[in-house]
């Protein structure tokens, strides 16, 4: 062996050596139980009334869009280790049906928020009440699996039930003196907020985003935003503006973010955004579009 031979397998074995030792540091046994989520609005409320008993695990990263994710094998191998499974239901985390059978059989409890719907529409989160039901549905499930802190989970529910609360008198109150109650969106994520709040919101596409909306379903809205005077489009993060770029200069309007809060960005999360700061985004920008007093 000459010495070069001699230098590199040194080097070799100690490049091994200190790889092994980071993979080690940097492997940390998850805390307490372990909750999966299929999306952001769920994960959020585990987060917030498990705590420091849980770790939560988020399958749709951030930034993606949720309808259309493809878990990867290690995201599967990540449900199937899980404590408790959390998924949306209703078509919106299509995927995650075909996980239910092989969950049951290894007895891994899921809570499906769409069974405890009986509307369509799967974006039940956007309405603040709604959302109201993910926490007790969170509650209850941590505190079958984990009756000793039952009070820790029960006080942390509560305070979330009553910002939820809040948050539903901030849009009535936000929202009840506009003078237009139109708004043009990307897709139908925001039915509920309609609903409650007693506002129209036209859309692009259907209960799922699509990629390329047909020319004549944007000139369509390009009509609408005409005739109603719409001067604010909104668009998606998780989509293109593309398309609401094109209305927007075709009617000589403005384009804004209206969060459709199914996954959070990169940017998001560093600027400590939440389910709770990003619906009181969303409300400025309706106030904003709608000119409320
Ligand atoms: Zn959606």
């Amino acid at each position: 062996m000459n010495r070069t031979t001699l230098f590199l397998t040194i080097t070799g074995v100690l490049l091994a050596v200190v790889l092994l030792f980071s993979f080690f540091l940097s492997y940390k046994e998850p805390k307490g139980f372990v909750v999966t989520a299929t999306f952001y609005p769920l994960a959020y409320v585990a987060q917030e009334v498990g705590g420091e008993y849980i770790t939560v695990f988020t399958i749709t990263p951030p930034g993606a869009e949720a309808h259309h994710y493809e878990p990867t094998p290690r995201d599967i191998s990540r449900i199937t280790r899980s404590h408790l499974f959390l998924m949306n239901g209703g078509g919106l985390d299509p995927w995650a049906d075909r996980l239910l059978s092989s969950l049951q059989e290894s007895g891994i409890p899921v809570v499906v928020m769409a069974d405890r719907f009986t509307t369509q529409d799967p974006h039940f989160w956007i309405d603040p009440l709604f959302m109201k039901e993910y926490v007790e549905a969170v509650r209850d499930q941590l505190v079958l699996l984990d009756s000793k802190n039952k009070i820790y989970y029960q006080e942390n529910a509560q305070k979330l039930l009553l910002a939820l609360n809040n948050l539903h008198k901030e849009y009535v109150i936000g929202l009840s003196t506009c003078s237009k109650r139109d708004a043009i969106v990307m897709h139908e994520a925001f039915g509920y907020i309609e609903a409650r709040y007693g506002l129209v919101f036209h859309s692009l596409a259907g209960i799922s985003p699509e990629a390329e909306p047909s020319p004549r379903r944007i000139a369509d809205l390009a009509d609408l935003a005409r005739e109603h005077n719409i001067s604010i489009i909104f668009f998606e993060t998780q989509v293109s503006p593309r398309v609401a770029t094109t209305i927007a200069k075709e009617v000589g309007a403005e384009t804004r973010l209206l969060h459709p809060i199914e996954s959070l960005s990169k940017q998001e999360k560093a600027e400590g955004h939440s389910y709770i700061s990003l619906m009181q985004k969303n409300l400025q920008e309706l106030r904003k579009a709608l000119e409320c007093e």
